[in-house]
């Protein structure tokens, strides 16, 4: 369907300003998909309105036609690529001709990952240009003009370090360059493989006149951050369903971020296991390396407070999230979500305590903060056995608290009562409805399950006290009644580790090297490696792992 000579009609207008940049987002991300996979002549409009969900109004209300539409698609892929170049070829972590290969690499993996059936939207518009608008011919241009650009500087940054020659001629180069890498795009989806890419490529580096460095190709190939592969865990979605597995990345495939972190261990908690089984919409962008939480070494970095060697500590911020995680050999993050690791504690005891650990002194100091103290009498942790739990009993009753331990497992009595538990309690008093009030018994509690058992703490929580509430282990709802709040003045604190902010995490990391005892952690503890990860992730959805996993993500 040829939209083209379309009149623009009114389309019904958003009913707010940032639904609309939504939609008309949503439009154009779907059309560079689309455009970049099957051109400019074979796509009709249908199919993108049927792939976003919109109505033809909505089309004609952000684009006067398929012509506009097409020119805001390019606009778009330009500048992403743009950026995308920036990130490689400025990248000062690397030798400006080993950006180059990096690019070649990026591209290699990028390509592989849709089955070789994208290439580069420019190239494709520019073998269509017979029938497309005239109006497109100039912007395609400029667009391999701008790239060309962005290349000729990074090949200037490699004449001026003497990789290659100082006579070389940047610009001619860099033309060189775009005019042969877009047929080996073009071979690259024809015989779907990465083995034009890697030809042009090599052929590239291998063609630029030398400089005084004894072999400028030595150190293009030979460069130990190239092709640096990793492993990782990996989360799919796509026609073919929802999967996890170990697989190896390569290095370039990494997100942006201005810290490269090796990563040393790395942590299962109960989010990444809705995460890897799929059974929470915990993951916001495909393909995801899932894990909250991780511990390693700075390998490079442009952030001022961070450098190159300093241990430290991730947890949250999305990370495993909508960007990707802990779980893996290698991850780039944003300088500004880590934290040094305590002294303390090596990487391994730090992923002991991982999200969880960490949620649960955010928790001890809640109830800290509201005032409750170990005087004032008996404080219970609910689901005590898992991750958040058991930190939270260890803690507590190093505290000096009189801990009582609300499980589902009283086999594991032993266990609890060695952290710290004076009592352990059948957890089916709390997950049933219950009433309003009941007898006063808790001066604090910290709650990682919610839905009824949080009522139920709730309505026998003392006069004054405090519930800490973390956790939906046992639903997102709560069935409760105001009654506690205004009858008994109970505060309900909400505790938040994801976002929370630096000056409490580093705050809640320093009391955890107060005041939990290491030697219980190892207690709390199982090592697993990563290709166990699977498989402990389905465990940990059936409530049947105890404690902490922390994983070994190089075993
Ligand atoms: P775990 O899976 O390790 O532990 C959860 C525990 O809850 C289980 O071990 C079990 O304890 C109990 N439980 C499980 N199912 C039920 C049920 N149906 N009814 C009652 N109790 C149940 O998870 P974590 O400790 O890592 O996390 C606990 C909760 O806290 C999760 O909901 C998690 O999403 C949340 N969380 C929130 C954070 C935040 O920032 N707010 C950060 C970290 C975690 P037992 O066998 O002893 O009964």
């Amino acid at each position: 369907m040829d939209l083209s000579a379309a009149a623009r009609r009114p389309g019904r207008p958003p009913k707010r300003i940032d639904e609309g940049l939504e939609t008309r987002e949503a439009l154009i991300r779907c059309g560079t998909r689309v455009l970049t996979e099957k051109g400019f002549a074979a796509t009709g409009i249908d199919e993108v309105l049927k792939a976003v969900g919109v109505p033809k109004g909505s089309f004609y209300h952000y684009f006067a036609n398929k012509e506009a539409f097409g020119q805001a698609v390019i606009d778009h892929y330009a500048a992403y690529f743009a950026r995308k170049l920036d990130r490689i070829f400025l990248d000062a972590s690397r030798s400006p001709l080993v950006r180059v290969r990096a690019f070649v690499n990026e591209a290699c993996a990028g390509m592989a990952r849709f089955d070789f059936r994208r290439g580069c939207l420019i190239g494709n518009l520019g073998q269509e240009m017979a029938v497309l608008p005239e109006a497109y011919r100039d912007r395609l241009e400029a667009v391999f003009l701008d790239w060309q650009a962005r290349l000729a500087k990074c090949l200037r940054a490699a004449r001026a370090a003497g990789e290659i020659a100082a006579t070389a001629d940047c610009d001619a180069l860099a033309a060189f360059f775009w005019t042969g890498w877009e047929g080996a795009v073009l071979r690259a989806k024809l015989v779907r493989g990465e083995a034009p890419l890697r030809q042009f490529g090599e052929g590239f580096l291998a063609g630029l006149p030398r400089g005084f460095l004894s072999d400028p190709r030595r150190v293009a190939w030979n460069d130990s951050k190239e092709r640096s592969m990793f492993k990782a865990v990996l989360i799919e979605k796509d026609d073919a369903g929802y999967r996890a597995g170990v697989t190896e990345l390569d290095e370039g495939a990494l997100p942006e971020g201005d810290v490269t972190v090796r990563v040393a261990y790395s942590t299962l908690n109960y989010k990444d296991g809705l995460a890897i089984t799929g059974k929470g919409p915990v993951v916001r962008k495909f393909p995801m390396v899932p894990g909250i939480d991780l511990a390693g070494t700075v390998e490079a970095s442009t952030h001022p407070d961070v450098a190159v060697g300093d241990a430290v500590v991730l947890n949250g911020w999305g990370v495993g999230e909508g960007h990707w995680g802990g779980l893996a050999q290698m991850a780039r993050l944003k300088g500004d979500w880590l934290v040094p690791l305590p002294t303390a504690f090596t990487a391994r005891q730090a992923m002991a305590i991982g999200t969880a650990g960490y949620t649960a002194m955010l928790c001890v100091m809640a109830l800290e903060r509201h005032g409750v103290t170990p005087a004032q009498g008996e404080v219970l942790v609910t689901g005590a056995n898992g991750g958040v739990g058991s930190v939270a009993v260890a803690l507590l009753a190093k505290l000096g608290y009189t801990v009582v331990a609300s499980t589902g497992r009283p086999q594991e009595a032993d266990y609890l009562e060695a952290l710290g538990a004076a009592e352990i309690v059948d957890r089916t008093q709390f997950t049933e409805p219950g009433r309003p009030l009941a007898k006063e018994r808790w001066a604090g509690v910290v709650d990682t399950v919610g839905s009824h058992t949080l009522a139920n703490v709730c309505a026998s929580t003392k006069y004054r006290g405090t519930v800490a509430a973390c956790g939906l282990a046992q639903g997102m709802d709560f069935p409760s009644s105001v009654a506690p709040f205004i009858l008994r003045g109970v505060t309900l604190a909400g505790i938040d580790s994801v976002m929370a902010p630096r000056e409490e995490r580093l705050q809640a990391w320093q009391r955890l090297a107060r005041d939990l005892d290491v030697s219980k952690l190892e207690m709390i503890t199982h090592e697993i490696g990563l290709a166990e990860v699977i498989d402990a992730a389905g465990r940990l959805m059936e409530g049947k792992v105890r404690g902490r996993l922390v994983v070994d993500v190089n075993r």
